[in-house]
């Protein structure tokens, strides 16, 4: 699968200095995932912020400024940048919100992905230090990227929970859900604080659980002599069909396996 990741270019120097690494991190973790950086020019002549002011206003709050909707940032991101088998993940500077059907507008959200984009908004998180802003920003990527995998995704498995889409209980893993920027904060703290450090990069931020989870949506099937189907192994996922691919101004990559991803709707989660 090949990510794109693209920024507002109005997003502190100190946050989008670490997507470089971040995007490293990820093509390491998920080693079927092809992760390119584009900064804040996805595409010749437009810029990030271009994508933010895509999105209708919703409303204003003197906390959070200017609340935008993030269905309508990836509706433009499609209609601009997609191809088939890329998703695209942006990083807004604005409040961010979504339409749900019969409740209407959220109150807010802290990412919004649907199987075309992913918008996340650092907005709800500027109280923080930028230490803190840059924990919390490396958790939101990974979990978001969890979801894309379907990380925590089996409703059978020992410590996974339906909370507004699927998440981890582990406490030290960033697939748990918090539906407050102060319980996000304190999870990916605590998370980091349990293994920051660790050598091992999953490891610093998943569960053992969620790292067989990435393991498994991960691993490239080799050739060789059919195996006992057993209850432990995952029936194969349909593939996506290969599809034309539009030139693009950004680097190529190469090809990787398509694991295709099953999104939960979500609602108020980040
Ligand atoms: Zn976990
Ligand atoms: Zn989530």
């Amino acid at each position: 699968m090949e990510l794109l990741f693209f920024v507002d270019e109005r997003l502190p120097k100190a946050l989008t200095d670490r997507f470089e690494e971040l995007a490293n991190e990820v093509s390491i973790i998920y080693k079927n995932a092809s992760v390119i950086y584009a900064g804040s020019t996805p595409i010749s002549g437009i810029s990030g912020s271009y994508f933010t002011n895509a999105g209708s206003i919703i409303r204003t709050t003197a906390e959070y400024g200017t609340q935008r909707d993030a269905g309508r940032m990836i509706g433009k991101i499609f209609e601009k940048l997609r191809r088939d088998g890329r998703r695209v993940v942006f990083f807004t500077t604005s409040d961010i919100t979504r339409y749900s059907g019969d409740s209407g507008y959220l109150n807010f959200v802290f990412g919004c992905t649907d199987p075309t984009g992913i918008v996340i908004s650092m907005a709800r998180f500027k109280q923080y230090p930028l230490e803190t802003q840059m924990i919390i920003l490396s958790g939101l990527v990974m979990h978001e990227i969890g979801h894309v995998f379907n990380v925590a995704g089996d409703t059978m498995r020992a410590n996974t929970v339906y909370n507004i889409g699927m998440h981890c209980t582990d406490e030290c893993c960033v697939m748990q859900q918090g539906l407050t920027a102060e319980q996000i904060r304190k999870n990916f703290s605590r998370t980091w604080k349990a293994h920051g450090k660790s050598r091992d990069l999953a490891g610093r931020y998943y569960c053992t659980l969620c790292r067989e989870d990435i393991d498994r949506a991960t691993s490239v099937r080799p050739l060789m002599p059919k195996r006992k189907a057993t209850t432990t192994v995952r029936p194969p996922m349909p593939k996506r069909k290969a599809t034309t691919t539009v030139p693009a101004p950004m680097p190529k990559r190469k090809t990787t396996t398509t694991v295709p991803a099953q999104l939960p709707p979500r609602r108020a989660e980040h």
